[in-house]
C-alpha cells in the first residue's frame, strides 16, 4: 500500500505549542509527516534555519513518524519531491482562513495537491510566532508557549 505522507510547511520562527498541537492531531491519519521548514528569501528570520530545525527535532525526538527538513522553492514542488499527497495547515481565525483559502486553491490548481486543515484547539489560538519573537527580544519567559525553548538560540 502507498504510504500516506503529509507535509506541514511553515517558517516556524519559532515552532510553537500551537504548531505542535496541529501535528499531534494529524499524526494518527498519516504514516509519515514531514515538517518542511521553509524560508521566504524576502523575509528576515529571528532564528536561523539550523536552530529552527534542531529545535523542532528535539520536540519530536521520540516520534519516528515525524521528519524535519528544510526546503526552498514552491511548497508544492517539495511535496512532489517527497511523494506527499497532502499539505497540512492549522487555522486559528478568519484571517488565517482567508489567506489559506487562496493558497490552497492555487496549490490544488498547480499540482493537484489537497490541503487539509485542523482548527486550533481551544486555548492555543492566541499563540503566534510573531508575539513570541517579541517576548524573546525582551527576555520574557517562552516556556508557556514553546516546548524546549532552551533550544532556541539567537
Ligand atoms: P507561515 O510563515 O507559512 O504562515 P507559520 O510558521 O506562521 O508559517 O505557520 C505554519 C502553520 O501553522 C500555518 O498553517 C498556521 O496557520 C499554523 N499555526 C500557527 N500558529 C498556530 C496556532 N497557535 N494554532 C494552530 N495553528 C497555528
Amino acid at each position: 500500500m502507498m504510504k500516506k505522507i503529509g507535509v506541514f510547511p511553515g517558517s516556524f520562527d519559532p515552532f510553537t505549542k500551537g504548531h505542535e498541537n496541529i501535528i499531534e492531531r494529524f499524526l494518527p491519519l498519516f504514516d509519515v509527516i514531514i515538517i518542511g521548514v521553509g524560508g521566504n528569501t524576502s523575509k528576515k528570520y529571528m532564528y536561523s534555519k539550523e536552530v529552527r530545525i534542531n529545535h523542532i527535532k528535539s520536540i519530536f525526538e521520540y516520534e519516528p513518524k515525524i521528519v524535519v527538513e528544510p526546503y526552498t522553492g514552491l511548497t508544492v514542488d517539495f511535496c512532489q519531491e517527497k511523494k506527499a499527497q497532502y499539505l497540512l495547515r492549522g487555522l486559528r481565525n478568519t484571517t488565517d482562513f482567508n489567506y489559506e483559502k487562496s493558497i490552497a486553491l492555487m496549490n490544488k490548481q498547480l499540482k493537484g495537491i489537497e490541503t487539509l486543515f485542523l482548527m486550533t484547539d481551544e486555548g492555543l489560538s492566541h499563540i503566534s510566532s510573531t508575539i513570541i519573537r517579541d517576548i524573546a527580544k525582551n527576555n520574557g519567559d517562552l516556556t508557556p508557549f514553546v516546548t524546549n525553548s532552551d533550544k532556541l538560540i539567537i
